[in-house]
């Protein structure tokens, strides 16, 4: 189902029970705890309870599985996760929110952890929650944190982490799911086409959450692969190449990296003539074999150490 609307419809025998995707439930409990959504922490909460129902059955875990969910809010989808996985780790960063948790999330699988996301060790900590079950990472992403939070998955999580769904911005579910070499990608494209295989599931509209963002929002599921899709034989270099290119995207790429960093014009120019690529190519034309490519002859020919300048 490539980015289509929310499937399923609304029918009676279709409605779906989740006290915690309720305006009136939200609005009591901002009431008991006075309780004020917080912008700068991207609190939009789901009020469609089809939205994280459907969230769950596309993330396609059971009993088996560990969950790791990023900013459960009041609990809506945590509430879901509750009813498949074997363990739920909800990762709050909002102190305010924690009685609430308590209250709304009665679980003996669900363990709401305070702590800011991006102050974990995943390498340690998920096998600290999870023993050795395959993990996922199942989240209705803060927006304004969505790139961080993808990247630190996708470059730190040891091998049990299987498969991530996550809901972010439309435009960002576009971009992390474009090939390389197409006009929509950048640095977080090849990063995910490295380590995944994305896919967008559905559309979600404003009007799902409260309050509603002014962008409409897509599901995305990412299937991690057990190799990278290239093989480099630095990795982290190749990266730091990516990421000068795409942060000089309108420059070639000669120029983009020629003019900060270890390599000369002439090497680069001689490293694309090698490669059979246009000396005027930018990064957004390139392939991830090719960036993987580029890496090994600049090592190759200009750093015997194996990439410490780089
Ligand atoms: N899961 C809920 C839902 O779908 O209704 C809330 C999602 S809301 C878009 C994002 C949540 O992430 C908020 O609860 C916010 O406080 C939390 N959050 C923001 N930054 C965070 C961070 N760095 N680490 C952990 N949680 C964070």
């Amino acid at each position: 189902m490539a980015d289509s609307p929310i499937p399923g419809g609304d029918t009676p025998e279709q409605r779906i029970v989740n006290p915690l995707c309720e305006r009136e439930t939200i609005n009591a409990l901002r009431k008991q705890f006075g309780f004020a959504f917080n912008k700068g922490l991207g609190q939009n909460f789901l009020v469609n309870p089809r939205i994280p129902w459907q969230i769950v059955q596309e993330a396609d875990i059971d009993a088996s599985w560990g969950v790791l969910e990023i900013g459960p809010g009041i609990g809506c989808l945590t509430y879901e996760l509750a009813q498949h996985a074997g363990r739920v780790a909800a990762v709050e960063i909002d102190a305010a929110l924690l009685p609430i948790l308590e209250q709304t999330l009665p679980f003996d699988n669900v363990h709401v952890v305070h702590a800011d996301f991006m102050d974990l060790n995943l390498a340690d900590w998920l096998p600290s929650q999870f023993g050795d079950r395959p993990v996922a990472v199942v989240a209705n992403l803060p927006y304004y944190i969505t790139t961080p939070i993808l990247m630190r998955l996708l470059e730190q999580a040891p091998p049990q982490l299987r498969r991530i769904v996550v809901m972010v911005q439309r435009e960002v579910a576009v971009r992390l799911c474009a090939p390389s070499g197409s006009p929509e990608g950048g640095a977080i494209s090849l990063a995910v086409e490295y380590r995944s295989l994305p896919r967008i599931l559905f559309r979600v509209p404003p009007g799902c959450f409260m309050p509603a963002p002014k962008v409409e929002s897509a599901v995305v599921r990412m299937d991690l692969r057990t190799s990278p899709a290239v093989s480099c034989s630095n990795p982290d270099a190749m990266f730091r190449l990516i990421r000068q290119g795409f942060g000089q995207r309108r420059k070639t790429l000669v120029n983009a990296l020629g003019n900060q960093g270890p390599f000369s014009k002439a090497l680069l120019g001689d490293a694309l003539d090698a490669l059979h690529l246009a000396r005027d190519i930018r990064a957004e034309r390139m392939t991830l074999s090719q960036f993987a490519a580029l890496t090994d002859f600049l090592l190759n020919h200009a750093c015997p150490d194996g990439g410490a300048v780089l």
